[in-house]
């Protein structure tokens, strides 16, 4: 249930409201708007009829039922959208942000010559992986702590925040204290002990989308990590598996828009394993931006033929120059319609 304060309710009001949630067996989550503060009472099992009866008590402008299985989440329990601040960068703003770097970090050149490229083209995070989720267990698996290191370098040299993925529990201490953004990524995205880990952490989140994971339920997913305490998480679609095979995963630009009618939070788009055809990512990025997203976050490998994992996906820096032309001015635009 959603306990809509007036305009004007005092902190008293606002107190009473929170100590009845609490009494009749609820969490309560408090959000203090620009106008007005909503306080959400969120669980199960406890005594609804003593919510309801806040109707009734001074401050309340109304009572209402959240009408989604996600609560804190939603849009109806904050209609203003959430800037989530990574190190300074705003994500969920005014700004389209766009996050690049390579797939995984391979060594102290690639990294910093990746980083120094997407810096000058306009990228305003650098991402990397240190920790790879790879399908094979042959596969180049990144290297762990020294990649962490190697990040960290790069953000002191170029003033870009980092991000990477955490893959496991056990991991999360380690990296939180070098990463600005920890990455869930789509194959942990119900990884629910993971998830009640990073609710705890004060770092902001970049909850990928599962494969094959519904809207509802990667909302869900960062349910988890609202109702956990950590108000501080970015959605990322990434694409889905579908019966199209000469892409690598569909990109789902309808759930770009649905998350963000359905939630406050910001939602960025992952061209590269959205597509995973390099020439593919221009147009699907121009694409996510139209569909509201607020922001990319784009693979970019100094010599691609050369990169250890997800090559065939990387931009080389030239690519991604072009790219992040073409989204300040795209190349057509249409005629002024007049009224
Ligand atoms: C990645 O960002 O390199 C990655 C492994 O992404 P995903 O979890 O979306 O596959
Ligand atoms: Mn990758």
């Amino acid at each position: 249930m959603i306990i809509n304060m007036m305009y004007g309710a005092s902190d008293e009001q606002i107190a009473h409201v929170i100590a009845v949630v609490e009494h009749a067996g609820y969490q309560p989550h408090t959000i203090r708007g620009t106008e007005r503060t909503i306080v959400a009472a969120v669980g199960s099992g406890g005594n609804r009829i003593a919510l309801e009866a806040l109707q009734a008590a001074p401050g309340v402008e109304e009572v209402v039922a959240i009408t989604h299985p996600f609560k804190l989440v939603s849009r109806q329990v904050k209609s203003e959208p959430t800037v989530v601040n990574v190190r300074g960068v705003p994500i969920g703003g005014e700004e389209f942000v766009v996050i690049a770097g390579p797939c995984s970090v391979e060594s102290r050149e690639q990294l910093l010559a990746a980083a120094r490229a997407v810096k000058s083209a306009g990228a305003r995070l650098l991402r990397g992986g240190a920790y790879k989720p790879r399908t094979s267990p042959y596969d180049f698996q990144g290297l762990g702590e020294e990649a962490l290191r190697l990040l960290a370098e790069a953000r002191d040299e170029t003033g870009l925040p980092i991000v990477t993925e955490v893959m496991s529990t056990e991991d999360v201490a380690r990296i939180s204290e070098y990463a600005d953004l920890l990455q869930v990524g789509a194959r942990n995205m119900q990884n629910f002990a993971l998830l009640r880990a990073l609710a705890r952490v004060d770092r902001p989140i970049l909850l990928k989308r599962g494969p094959s994971a519904t809207v509802k339920e990667w909302l869900l997913a960062a349910e988890y990590l609202l109702a956990g305490g950590n108000p501080n998480v970015i959605l990322c679609e990434r694409g889905i598996r579908t019966f199209e095979t000469d892409t690598r995963n569909t990109l789902d630009l309808a759930a770009i828009a649905l998350a963000k009618e359905l939630s406050h939070l910001p939602v960025i788009a992952d061209p590269s394993h959205g597509t995973g055809r390099r020439s593919l990512i221009p147009a699907l990025s121009s694409a996510a931006l139209a569909v509201g997203a607020d922001g990319l976050m784009i693979e970019v490998h100094p010599c691609p033929e050369r990169a250890l994992s997800d090559g065939p996906q990387s931009l080389d820096p030239e690519g991604f120059r072009k790219l992040m032309r073409n989204l300040a001015m795209p190349s057509r635009t249409m005629k002024p319609v007049s009224a």
